[in-house]
């Protein structure tokens, strides 16, 4: 067995780059099942200290920074697209696994890489073209779609609705345009890839937005034919990507069961909440056992789970959530409320049927 694929057991530490709710529930996991984390972020107060075992705030870019992160580290990951290239390039030289690596990161948050890679590895996604100032938009001749800029994109920010009865945005830095897709519902497939390549995923999500931002997500009721293919596809997007870790898959599904994807994020994902009450291993559960090279058994849906975001001042609803039988409540401890900002989501558990 090589050193990659030794397992990396309880007791050792697993460094998460960036800050976030997400970091704070893998933590609070990794926590549960022994292990250490360090959290390294840029940001003062970041959720995800709480959960931590210990916190560096510090500079991406702060090489004497990294380097302690590194020694401190038995393997790291990341909970947030936008770290730099070069910070996963610079801790890569040092003595400590890096999962996803730099590559993957370098097509996730940056979408002309990112279609470019679906083009390249026959993924579908929306017809797009490269443009770079409002004078490049204006020549393309079918102008009905959505501008997105290339860079550090979320929630729907930095897109913009193109149709000849809107004025064209300005802008003057790399984005995409690209064609709008008409589909009967969003999916999304969380999928892992071990170091020696094996494959984990959950049955095909299915998600409600509301003003391009994740509203609820539940395991999808879609036909045979739709899951099979939703999941070949981010099958084909995590083994293309050479990825040691997590991936979630964006989906467009339409008409005759056919299939688009939007983007994807290389770690855990609001679409994935849900197996925190729903599924035998959640899904931070499931990055850390792949990270650390453990066993993964089958990932099945233990109970109809549908989670909703508490995004902005929802998130003084939660009494409403702890007044029912089946509901469950996971607030990120963010001190300052903003319109639409993730504050915390909510679980709802709906019993399966017995099994006759
Ligand atoms: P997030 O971080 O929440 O995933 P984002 O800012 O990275 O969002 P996208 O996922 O590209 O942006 O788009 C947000 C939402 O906008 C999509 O989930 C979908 O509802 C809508 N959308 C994006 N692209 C298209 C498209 N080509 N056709 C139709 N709807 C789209
Ligand atoms: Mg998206």
């Amino acid at each position: 067995m090589s050193d990659d694929t030794k397992p990396i057991p309880p007791g050792s530490t697993i460094g998460i780059l960036g800050g976030g709710q997400l970091g704070r529930m893998f933590s609070a996991v990794a926590l549960r099942m022994g292990y250490k984390t360090v959290i390294y972020s840029d940001v003062d107060n970041a959720p995800a200290f709480e959960t931590a075992s210990e916190s560096i705030v510090a500079d991406y870019k702060d090489e004497d920074k990294l380097k302690d992160f590194a020694e401190k580290c038995d393997v790291i990951t990341l909970e947030f697209e936008n770290i730099p290239i070069e910070t996963l390039e610079f801790l890569s030289e040092a003595d400590v696994l890096v999962r996803p690596n730099a590559d993957v990161l370098r097509i996730a948050q940056y979408r002309v890489e990112e279609k470019k890679f679906f083009d390249a590895n026959k993924i579908p996604t929306a017809e797009w073209q490269h443009v770079r100032n409002i004078d490049e938009l204006a020549e393309i001749s079918k102008l009905n779609g959505i501008l997105k800029l290339a860079r550090n994109g979320y929630d729907g920010k930095g897109q913009f609705t193109v149709s000849p009865d809107n004025p064209l945005p300005d802008f003057q830095e790399d984005a995409i345009f690209e064609e709008r897709i008409n589909f009967e519902q969003e999916i999304s497939v969380i999928i892992a890839r071990t170091a020696s390549g094996s494959l984990h995923y959950y049955e095909p999500i299915h998600n409600i937005h509301k003003f391009h931002i994740l509203h609820s997500s539940t395991p999808a009721q879609i036909n045979q034919t739709a899951s099979d293919r939703a999941i070949e596809i981010a099958k084909k997007v995590a083994v293309s990507l050479n990825l040691i870790g997590m991936v979630a898959v964006e989906m467009f599904l339409c008409e005759n069961d056919e299939i688009y994807v939007n983007e994807i994020a290389p770690r855990p994902h609001n679409s994935g909440h849900w197996t925190m009450d729903g599924a035998n291993i959640c899904q931070f559960e499931l990055l850390l056992r792949t990270i650390c090279n453990l066993p993964i058994p089958k990932l099945y849906i233990t109970q109809r789970v549908t989670m909703i975001n508490l995004l902005g001042d929802d998130v003084h609803k939660w009494g409403h959530y702890l007044d029912q039988e089946d509901e469950k409540i996971y607030i990120y401890g963010k001190t300052e409320i903003r319109a639409n900002r993730k504050m915390g989501h909510a679980n709802i558990i709906t019993p399966l049927p017995p099994k006759s």
